[in-house]
């Protein structure tokens, strides 16, 4: 960042430099020829109004200007455009000037200019050529420095004027991103401290995705760390009494009539550890990030159809009734999945309703893609309703554990509605029962 900086900075300086010496220079060379020409007309006036050429007298071979003049070269030129006299050469020596541009102007109108580019290129020979009363024609001429060969004379300035702002932005740009990168620097090692602000406006969006990352980062570590304890709490309890009671058994402190019991016991906490290992796979597997490539087009009616039928079991156990109706209703999801989201929730509402209750389940595509499942059961208190969805979080924990639950259900069931960016809510009231809804 600093260097790209101190590059940038330096050549933003060059081209101000540049264009700048480029401007001056071509305001002030127009200036500067402006004035040329107008010294040169008021030198053709002046000699004009000496009448010195015009006097018939005047024998050119007795007017000698070159002494005094050598900035200007005076020309009197015939009517006809023979060279009567010139300052720095011979008349004769010189071509007849009827053809010169300033000449011809100035025997049409009175007064003629030129501009020509001496052969050396470096040089301009300005002209300014005045017809005089007798018909003749004054011509005199100046050499200037052309445009170029004041800037190539004004190279060595400026290329110490380069050098020395090179240096200067060096140093400024050197403090500049010193300045400006202190307060990030600062930023950077405090960046879990939300009470530092971004230094700069435009750093606020990234720090607060960083801040929002880590936040994310430090709470996904804490809910790995919750959920491996609570695994091992909910291993622990099973575990601890199938040891026990193989315990008891293998010291023979067991009669024959309570061995059956006990060893029921056993194959419930065995049958316990499975649900629970079973779950936590489950689980472990959604978190996979590769699932969309399982997806397919299927009618979700006919898997919920499905399993209403399985677990009428179930449900005529617990005296439950299960109302099923469905209308074709076709979504891009995993089969697999669809069906363990039904039976969970199908499973909570017999699991969870009372002697007698009844369970309504719904699927269909009437505004969008939907399944209800509908209990009259026991019904969740409001301050929990978010927290059911919540790895083992159980409102009744014994009932829970009675009925075979693992607390991982509703967890399972959530993993699922965001693979599928579904959603799912909730609404219950303790006594009357629970409805959960899930959109696609
Ligand atoms: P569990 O295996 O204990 O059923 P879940 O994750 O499926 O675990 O559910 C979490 C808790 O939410 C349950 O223990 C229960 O207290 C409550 N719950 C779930 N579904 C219902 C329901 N339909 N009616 C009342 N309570 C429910």
């Amino acid at each position: 960042m600093k260097k790209k900086i101190n590059v940038r900075l330096v050549f933003i300086s060059l081209v101000a430099i540049l264009a700048t010496v480029i401007g001056i220079t071509t305001v002030y060379y127009g200036l500067f020829q402006k004035q040329v020409r107008k010294d040169l007309a008021v030198s053709a006036k002046l000699l004009k109004d000496t009448h010195y050429f015009e006097s018939a007298s005047t024998d050119p071979e007795t007017i000698d200007l070159s002494t005094d003049m050598e900035e200007l070269r005076v020309t009197w030129v015939d009517k006809d455009g023979t060279v009567l006299y010139d300052n720095d050469a011979s008349p004769e020596s010189l071509s007849n000037h009827s053809d010169r541009p300033e000449i011809q102007e100035a025997l049409e109108k009175g007064v003629g200019e030129t501009v020509r580019r001496s052969d050396t290129m470096n040089k301009n020979t300005f002209y300014y050529a005045l017809l005089l009363d007798n018909g003749t024609v004054l011509r005199v001429a100046t050499e200037a420095e052309s445009v170029w060969s004041v800037l190539y004379s004004s190279l060595p300035l400026v290329a110490g004027i380069v050098v020395m702002i090179v240096i200067v932005c060096v140093m400024l740009s050197h403090m500049l991103t010193k300045q400006l990168i202190r307060p990030i620097e600062k930023m950077a090692s405090n960046m879990e401290d939300s009470s530092i602000t971004p230094p700069y406006k435009e750093l606020v969006p990234f720090a607060n995705t960083i801040r929002q990352q880590h936040a994310d980062i430090l709470s996904a570590a804490k809910a790995r760390q919750d959920f491996t304890a609570n695994v091992s709490h909910e291993l622990k309890t099973p575990l601890t009494a199938i040891s026990g009671y193989a315990e008891l058994m293998e010291t023979h402190m067991v009669d024959a009539t309570q061995e059956e019991h006990f060893v029921r016991e056993i194959r419930k906490s065995a049958q316990r550890l499975l649900s629970l290992i079973n779950d936590i796979i489950r689980l472990s597997e959604l978190d996979r990030t590769d699932q969309e490539e399982s997806f397919e087009i299927l009618d979700l009616s006919e898997i919920v159809a499905d399993c209403v039928s399985n677990l009428q079991v179930n449900a005529d156990q617990k005296n439950v009734r299960l109302e099923y109706q469905g209308s074709p209703c076709t979504i891009r999801a995993n089969k697999e999945m669809m069906r363990e989201l039904a039976d969970n929730l199908i499973q909570n509402a017999i699991r969870y309703n009372n002697e007698g209750g009844s369970v309504r389940i719904k699927v269909d595509s009437e505004d969008v893609p939907e399944f209800v499942v509908e209990d009259t059961g026991i019904g969740i208190p409001k301050a929990e309703q978010d927290r059911v969805f919540e790895r083992f979080y159980r409102v009744d924990k014994s009932r829970s554990k009675a009925t075979g639950g693992t607390g991982l259900g509703l967890a399972i069931v959530k993993h699922i509605v965001e693979i599928h960016d579904a959603k799912i809510t909730l609404e219950s009231e303790p006594g009357k029962g629970s409805t959960f809804r899930v959109t696609f």
